[in-house]
């Protein structure tokens, strides 16, 4: 199926694989870093059960500052997704095959280069893709 060879579909699985580790490792960081911040502010105490609800809320506060890496963790989820679907490589608009220099470029690519155009321009150029 598709213009894409399997080397090339493999290749690029892999760059999204590697890059979603790497995004998790940032973000787990980033929440490690929260919760341990959180437990000297409240001079180290743990074990009741607000302090878990304590730390759950600076989790979000710092993930809604990591907005762009959780994007991109969910587009490279998204991606893993259609390649279980087989419609990775594929617009997601009008289902053309996505020419592999774009896919080369942007790996979470869902749509060809038309497509993502006109959508940028409603969307003013947020990928607003739902989840779903
Ligand atoms: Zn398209």
């Amino acid at each position: 199926m598709g213009d894409m060879t399997e080397e090339q579909r493999a290749t690029l699985w892999e760059r999204l694989r590697v890059r979603h580790t790497e995004l998790q490792r940032m973000i787990r960081a980033v929440t490690a870093g929260a919760n341990r911040d959180s437990m000297q502010g409240m001079g180290g105490e743990v074990g009741d059960s607000g302090d878990e609800s304590m730390a759950l809320q600076l989790a979000d506060l710092n993930l809604a500052e990591m907005e762009s890496e959780l994007w991109e963790a969910r587009a490279i989820e998204r991606g893993f997704r259609r390649f279980k679907e087989q419609t990775y490589g594929y617009c997601s608009e009008c289902g053309c095959a996505i020419p592999y220099a774009r896919l080369d470029a942007y790996p979470t690519a869902e749509r060809c280069t038309p497509c993502q155009t006109r959508l940028e321009r409603v969307h003013g150029g947020r990928d607003t893709t739902p989840s779903v």
